[in-house]
């Protein structure tokens, strides 16, 4: 067996001391034994699970929201409205709203992706979810859509996402009315992809948009990377980063993206991204057996970045 599917089978067993997410009902229903790796460089891959199961975005959608609107305003626009902090904070925390002069501390935390969602090109909410959908569109090479069931379950159980989004709108950080961010905010969450369109979602990041027709410039991409580094991982990232060393964002469906600029993964090399979905998860948000993957994964391939 290649060492790459050790690290698989011995990782599989930690789905068991986790629990899939339940505050948002439609979440509740997945299934937590569930563990699929994909790894994608320009010219090959490897697969391990099912990496077709299908699962929401959830918070991994924000770097992508985060390129689109950066790439349409430039960055200094956007640093109006979201600065580029890590905060240690949970990711929907609202206890920093009034601090940081009332800007949300950066576009990975609840705060800063509905200011972000408000600020997406398009004049109606569903030209800003398409300002989205056809940015991955063209990095996938394949229609996507929002699951409606977890869309309208996410919308009836966002208390705290709309109580955020009301103290923005009353400082200033929100660019469209409130129901509407919300509404664009949710949406974006609630995008069907596998494991295997996060894997090329990362390879886009890994070699700086070069490996499609979607369009981002170097310097967002480079900003987006770092806001991964720094802030991607909820309040574990910083550990994250100690440990794991790559840049990775997570979602509470079990999904992750992380990626290698330039490494060495059994028959793949050069720029890889990698994708999990693994939906028990953490205290934190993050997927265990995901987590403990890539932090092996790293150890044994050497692909710590810094
Ligand atoms: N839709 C989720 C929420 O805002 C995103 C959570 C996440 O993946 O961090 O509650």
């Amino acid at each position: 067996m290649k060492n790459i599917q050790i690290i698989y089978e011995n990782t599989k067993k930690m789905t068991q001391k986790g629990k899939v997410a339940s505050y948002i009902p439609a979440l509740a229903e997945a299934d937590s034994t569930a563990f699929s790796v994909s790894l994608m460089s320009m010219d090959d891959k490897i697969e391990l699970g099912d990496c077709t199961k299908t699962f929401t975005l959830q918070s991994v959608v924000k770097v992508l929201s985060f390129m689109v609107a950066a790439h349409h305003h430039g960055i200094e626009e956007i640093m109006r409205y979201v600065d580029v902090e890590p905060t240690g904070d949970s990711f929907n925390s609202i206890v920093r709203l009034e601090s940081n002069n009332n800007k949300p501390f950066n576009p990975m935390i609840n705060a800063g992706a509905i200011t972000i969602a408000s600020l997406l090109p398009g004049q109606s909410m569903f030209d800003k979810v398409k300002s989205v959908t056809s940015f991955i569109e063209k990095i996938l090479n394949k229609q996507v859509s929002v699951n409606n069931e977890v869309y309208m379950s996410e919308y009836h159980s966002a208390d705290y996402n709309r109580a955020i989004a009301y103290i923005l709108q009353a400082n200033g950080f929100l660019k469209s009315d409130v129901e509407e961010a919300l509404q664009v905010y949710l949406q974006l969450c609630s995008i069907s992809v596998n494991s295997s369109d996060l894997a090329k979602i990362a390879l886009y990041l890994a070699t700086n948009g070069q490996n499609c027709e979607a369009a981002c410039s170097k310097n967002v991409i480079n900003i987006a990377k770092a806001l991964m580094m720094t802030c991607g991982m909820y309040n574990f990232s910083g550990k994250f980063a100690a440990f794991v060393g790559l840049p990775a964002k997570s979602g509470v469906s079990g999904a992750i993206i992380a990626v290698v600029k330039d490494g060495e993964i059994e028959h793949l090399k050069g720029p890889i991204g990698i994708g999990l979905y693994g939906p028990a998860i953490d205290d934190v948000g993050n997927s265990v057996a995901g987590i403990d993957f890539l932090a092996k994964l790293s150890k044994q391939y050497d692909l710590f970045c810094l």
